[in-house]
């Protein structure tokens, strides 16, 4: 990589790009775009400017993380089968398992007493979730110096949003091969990026050249349908086991099969899914990357591997999603005032209830006992999938004017007493009334 490539944190007071005029040809007048003064550049980069103007987005994943961390920790582990998890005789799920193991067909969620019998001589290792969070927060720091336009979405993934910034990092494809030399430097881990003009299409790429790979989806239209078009439609955001096998009911095994369907036909068939479904076939995505700054609610969903009736399953769903939403709250310094229910009917219809809370709050015990007052409003007996959010957030944490303000004070110290436990201990140290369980890394 040239020096022109070299890494230079952007100037952290700079908010917004500098809107500077060029002009391009006879009469042809665009306004470009960039992070800093245009000081030096030469019309071959604004050219290249002017091509790349519609949004870059890269998915970052880190390749096998969980294992990839044992394997770097541990020298004896290196080019072995390795498998996270937990404890082989037990009852529990992989977690993680290195490429060497995947080679065994042991993949993550499978359960240990299976990957047990298919490798029995790797390495079995219980999580060691500390570690592990601390090293995904070193990784998002090293992305921090390129972009503060990070929305991580699990522990080793993040999008990041990279428009506009090829003044100072040069073409997206450098900038990628960058972020991860970094890390491999300072981490010794590796990891793949998918680079693409919005999400959808940076997640797909960041898989398909694994591990240590970059992959660059098309940014024109056209091509983007007939880079899609060969994809199996279970690549598609929201499609689980089941659409996919109600897709495959109506004859569409690719994303090309679901692109010859119209958007009536889809939404009849999968209502707002289906819409969803039409415009994500064709690559269009406008979501944009969302940091704390920008975030409207934080939220998560389950969807029951067949459509469920038992309530007393839906609570401890429930209570599993409320602290997952809760502790990304604490993460960000969020407290929503809204809490809400999300569902979706075993006819594919989504409908959600929501309900103001007290005051702001980012406790997992309040979250989850207003989703469990939505859920006794319903009158419903059979669900796909349900998820809980809050969102209204105040931002300044002010909490005045209630009598319950001091419970609920009391209530977040012990939850970030929970948080720092989990931090040092990791997610097997502590547990709630209700069986919860395992993570998994996805
Ligand atoms: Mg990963």
């Amino acid at each position: 990589m040239n020096a022109s490539n070299a890494v230079r944190p952007y100037p952290r007071s700079l908010k917004a790009g500098i809107p500077i005029l060029v002009y391009r040809g006879a009469g042809s007048r665009l306004p470009v775009f960039l992070w800093g003064s245009i000081k030096g550049s030469g019309p071959k980069k604004i050219e290249y400017h002017m091509k790349t103007q519609k949004r870059t987005i890269f998915h970052l994943d880190m390749d096998a993380f969980f294992t990839s961390v044992e394997q770097r920790d541990n020298t004896e582990l290196k080019n072995r089968p390795v498998v996270v998890g937990a404890k082989p005789g037990g009852r529990g799920v992989v977690s993680a398992a290195s490429y060497e193991a995947r080679k065994f067909g042991i993949h993550s969620a499978m359960p240990i007493s299976e990957a047990f019998r298919r490798c029995p001589q790797a390495a079995f290792l219980p999580p060691r979730m500390s570690v592990y969070s601390q090293v995904s927060k070193q990784i998002m720091d090293i992305i921090l110096t390129f972009t503060p336009v990070i929305e991580q979405i699990s522990i080793d993934e993040a999008f990041i949003d990279m428009s506009g910034t090829e003044r100072l990092f040069g073409p997206p494809f450098n900038a990628a091969g960058e972020i991860k030399k970094l890390i491999k430097q300072k981490l010794q881990l590796t990891s793949s990026v998918g680079i693409a003009p919005n999400k959808f299409l940076a997640k797909i790429a960041s898989d398909m050249d694994k591990p240590n790979g970059i992959t660059v989806t098309p940014f024109e239209k056209e091509e983007i349908v007939r880079w899609l078009a060969p994809l199996p439609a279970g690549k598609i955001w929201g499609v689980g086991v089941k659409t996919q096998a109600a897709l495959q009911r109506l004859g569409v095994y690719t994303v090309g099969d679901l692109q010859e369907r119209s958007l009536d036909y889809l939404k009849g068939k999968f209502g707002k899914q289906g819409a969803s479904l039409y415009f994500l076939s064709r690559g269009v995505d406008e979501r944009s990357v969302e940091t704390p700054d920008t975030l409207k609610s934080i939220s998560r969903e389950h969807t029951f591997r067949t459509d469920s009736s038992d309530r007393d399953d839906w609570r401890r769903v429930l209570l599993h999603l409320s602290e997952d939403v809760a502790r990304r709250a604490r993460r960000y310094g969020l407290k929503g005032s809204t809490v809400y229910l999300s569902y979706r009917l075993p006819d594919f219809s989504r409908h959600s209830k929501r309900m103001p809370l007290p005051c702001p709050c980012d406790v997992t015990k309040i979250i989850y006992e207003h989703s469990i007052k939505l859920l006794s409003l319903l009158q419903i007996r059979s669900l796909r999938l349900i998820g809980v959010g809050i969102c209204d957030f105040s931002r300044d944490h002010q909490l005045d004017l209630f009598n319950s303000q001091e419970e609920i004070q009391t209530l977040e110290s012990a939850e970030r007493a929970v948080d720092t436990l989990l931090e040092r201990f990791g997610s097997g140290s502590v547990t709630r009334g209700s069986e919860i369980d395992h993570p998994q890394e996805r």
